[in-house]
This record gives structure tokens, sequence and C-alpha cells, in this order.
């Protein structure tokens, strides 16, 4: 098959037949919905560029498993330089769409999957790994797209998996037949589910002795039976709906609310079922992996803020001003911080058993909690350099007006010979950069919440070593 162009991609997902409602009513085609299709588009860069002379390198790779070209989204990593080229690709297309390309989440369950279903095996003399092998070996021969399906709806959060009243509110097992299981629950903020052919299923949590059930992995279609794609609302949705006031033109985020109404699973799809004692290391290998991730794409992103931030202090005329300035060196140093956080994760990395390379958690984690605070900070540093239009500017269709168009024209213009159109253009990618909920919110609960990124860290670090270190010094040991 081969690494497919952005143009195959858009074909291969108009040819799938998912079940979609947005706004009370049933979508047909996604590919002809905008809202929908900004969301494709972002994940369709990830082949654009597999074709462009100045990323290609970066993003094709070698699969030793089919023996063929790939786009790294198919690649569990091999080696250190395969965990740094995640970082690095990231950020380049954090920096091409400006949102979330959606396509890291499914490279992160697949790098979890090549790691933890050896694992089990190893345990169990279980038929996981080459279930996923077979599997690994489809997505890269197709070059596909997966999601991430973790995240459970969770109901009381002060009670595990089987003390909910409704059994169903963690994504569970409700059948065993001889050719695969059905399973009933929901996942929940499915970034991009409909820019997936593949829907890939982990626990969401560890599990103890009793919740067999919910210890389950799996992927389907993400047009199988029985699965309702439920699109949820953002800040900025209706902007791509009306057609204008859109701020970003090319790209946008959605993430759905994923409903598994007895969704029917073959056995030769399951990657887990019951073991569950290897939960906790799906969760914890497939958070560190999706908070390294993050780290790149979202230092991608602060780079177009930054481009925001310079271009308005060009069309505002403040560009000689020194506290912005400093301002845009503050946003500077941040996203190197993010990025040297996660290339120091991947240099950090260890080989497995399974031959997959696995980040440095302790740093994976430390990087995504520098990035809840500091993406929010840039958002509050682009804002201050670029001024109060972020929030309040006049609609394009008020700007067209035969009338009062002229009249906001004239007293929109700011430095002489910008054209006006252009300063309003970047005013509004401000607001969606800075107001797109799909996006802000992501930055603090993407990946788990920062809670989940503390106790992490916690658990990773050999804290003895420090007191010893710190007692040594003291003289009280030796
Ligand atoms: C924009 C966006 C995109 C996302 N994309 C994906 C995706 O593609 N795939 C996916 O699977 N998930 C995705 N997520 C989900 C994300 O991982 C979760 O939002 C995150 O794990 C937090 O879960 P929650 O939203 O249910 O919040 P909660 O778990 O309810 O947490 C809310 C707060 O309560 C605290 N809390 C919760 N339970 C307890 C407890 N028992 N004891 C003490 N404190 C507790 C948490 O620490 C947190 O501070 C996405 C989320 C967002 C916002």
């Amino acid at each position: 098959m081969g690494v497919k162009t952005k143009e195959e991609y858009l074909d291969s997902i108009a040819q799938m037949k998912p079940t979609v409602y947005m706004f009370g009513q049933k979508v047909e085609s996604v590919l002809d919905n905008p809202r929908l299709r900004a969301g494709i588009e972002a994940t369709g860069a990830t082949y654009e560029i597999a074709h462009l002379e100045e990323y290609k390198d970066m993003i094709l790779t070698h699969s030793p498993l089919i023996n063929e070209p790939v786009n790294r989204f198919t690649l569990p990593p091999l080696s250190v330089e395969d965990l740094v080229m995640r970082v690095k690709v990231n950020r380049a297309l954090g920096n091409y769409v400006g949102t979330c390309h959606q396509r890291c989440t499914g490279l992160d369950c697949l790098s979890t999957l090549s790691i933890v279903t050896y694992n089990i095996d190893k345990r169990y003399n279980t038929n996981y790994h080459k279930n996923f092998l077979e599997f690994l070996k489809y997505m890269q021969k197709n070059d596909l797209v997966g999601n991430a399906g973790v995240t459970d709806a969770k109901g009381d959060r002060s009670k595990g998996p089987s003390q909910q009243e409704d059994k169903d509110l963690y994504l569970r097992v409700v059948e065993k037949r001889s050719e695969g299981i059905v399973v009933r629950g929901a996942k929940v903020h499915q970034t991009g589910s409909l820019s997936s052919h593949e829907i890939i299923v982990l626990p969401t949590r560890a599990l103890r002795k009793g919740d067999e059930e919910y210890a389950v992995a799996f992927a389907i279609p993400s047009d199988a039976p029985g699965l309702i794609h439920v699109v949820g609302r953002s800040s900025l949705d209706k902007r791509e709906i009306e057609g204008f006031d859109i701020g970003n033109l090319r790209y946008s985020k959605y993430c759905p609310t994923l409903i598994f109404n007895d969704v029917f699973v073959p056995w030769e799809r399951v990657f887990m079922c019951g073991e569950v004692e290897f939960a906790s290391e799906m969760v914890l290998r497939f958070s560190a992996f999706h908070r390294q991730s993050h780290g790149g794409c979202k230092a991608g992103n602060i780079d177009v803020m930054i481009g925001t931030a310079l271009t308005l202090m060009d069309y505002n005329g403040t560009a000689g001003a020194s506290h912005l300035k400093q301002k845009v060196i503050d946003m500077v140093h941040r996203a190197e911080t993010l990025y040297g956080c996660c290339l120091a994760a991947s240099y950090e990395g260890k080989r497995e058993p399974s031959g997959t390379y696995y980040i440095n958690t302790a740093l994976a984690n430390a990087s995504k909690i520098h990035e809840g605070k500091e993406l929010v900070e840039c958002i509050r540093l682009m804002v201050d350099i670029v001024g109060g239009f972020v929030a309040d500017l006049p609609s394009d269709k008020d700007l067209e007006h035969p009338e009062i168009g002229p009249l906001l024209k004239k007293y929109l213009k700011a430095v002489d010979g910008i054209p006006v159109e252009n300063r309003i253009r970047m005013y509004r990618l401000a607001e969606k950069l800075a107001m797109e909920s799909a996006d802000v919110i992501s930055d603090i609960h993407g990946g788990g919440s920062p809670e989940a990124h503390r106790i992490t860290i916690l658990r990773e670090t050999d804290l003895e070593k420090k007191k010893r270190a710190a007692q040594r010094l003291a003289g009280i040991v030796e």
C-alpha cells in the first residue's frame, strides 16, 4: 500500500460510515461537515508533510516489521533516535497546524501495546503480542490513524469501576463468545475519533481483583456497528459551521464522546482481557508517551503564538517596545524549556524486553506539568502583547457590510502600508489560539489531570537516593 498522500487519506475517511451526532442531528458525511472537516484537515497535514521536501526526512522512516517505508505515526519507537524524532515531528506539526493534529494519541497507544502485550504474554503465555503485531502490520501497510480510547466516563470518582451503581460507567466486557467479546461503555473527550480509521481502547486506570471485566484493550474500526460518536461543543465550534470569523482558516480540533453500545470485537483484535494487574502498566506507559507527545506539539503551538504576537507588533506599531520584546523572550524560553524536557525524556529512553524503546517517565511527566502551567502563561503574554481585540473584534459580516464596513476598516487601521484586512485576520487567529476550549483545556487535562502527573513523578523518582546524598554531606551516612 505504502505511505498515503493527503488525498488518499481523505478518500479513505470518505469510505467510512460512522454513526455521528452533532447539535442534535445525525451527520451523514463527516468530510462535508465544515466543523469536522477542519479537524480532519489537521490530521491530513500528517500525510501532506510526508510528501513535502522540508519535512519528509523527519516523518518518513522504515519499518522492519513490514520492511517498507512508513509514516512515523505508525511506528512504535525502536531506538533513542525514534523517541527524539517523535518530539521533533510533533513540534513541526504543532507549528504547521496551530492546533492539535490528532495523530499522536494513536501512536502512543501502539507504542504502549507493543511493550505491554509482550509482557502479558511472558507472564500468561497468551497471544496478545501476536494479535498486536498483526494489527500493527495492518496499520503500517495501510498508513492508518488510530484514536486513543482511554478516558472512561468514570461516574462517582470516589468509587472504583465495579463499585459503581451503573456498571457501564467504565467500559467493560459484557459477553464473551467463541469468536470475540462484546463491550459496553463510553470513552469521553475522544480527540479526532472521526479523523481516525481505528479506535484503540486501553483501560483508564489501575485495576484490582474483581475488576476483570474492565481490564480490556482492543482495536475496532471507527465505524464499527454499535459505536456512536457524539461531537462535543467547544467554544468556537459554530464559527466553522457558519463559515466566517474562523481565525485558523485551515485547521481545528474536535473531541466526541464515544458510546460503545454493545460493540463486537473479534478475538484477533483483543490485546488484553482480564489481566487486571497489567492495567496500571498500560495507563502509566500510555500517559508517559502521551505527555511526551504533548510537549512537542504544544511547543509548536507556542511558536504560532509567538509568530502571531510578533506580526501584530509590526502591524500595531509596537515592534520597538522593549517590554513587549521581553515578553516575546518569555514566550520563547517557555517553548524551548518544554521542548527540552521532552527531548531529555527521549534521550534518557531505554529498550524494553519487546524491543520497543520507552521514554523517561519522570521527565515526560515533568514536561506535562510545565505545559499545563506555561501554555496558559504564553496565552496571557500573547494577549498582553497584541491587545484587547482578541476579545471583541467585529465580525467579518460587519466588516463586509456596505455601510458600517468602511467605517470599521477606517478605525481598525494601524500602521501605514499594512492592509487593515491583514490586521483583522491576525486578531482572529490570536482569538482562536487563546480561546479555543478544545485546545486550551487539553493543555491542562489532556493526557490526564495535573495531579496524575505529580503522583507519577513521585512514584518514579528515587527519593531515598536524594535523602542519602543529603545525609552523606551532613555526615550522617558514609
Ligand atoms: C480537550 C481534551 C482532549 C482529550 N483527548 C483525549 C483523548 O483523545 N483520548 C482520551 O482517552 N482522553 C482524552 N482526554 C481526557 C483526559 O485524559 C481527561 O480529561 C483527564 O484524564 C481528566 O479526566 P476527567 O476529565 O474525567 O476529570 P476528573 O478525572 O473528574 O478530574 C477532575 C479533578 O478531580 C481530581 N480527581 C478525580 N478523581 C479523583 C479521586 N478519586 N481522588 C482525588 N482526586 C480526584 C483530578 O485530579 C482532577 O483535578 C482529553 C481531555 C481534554 C480536555
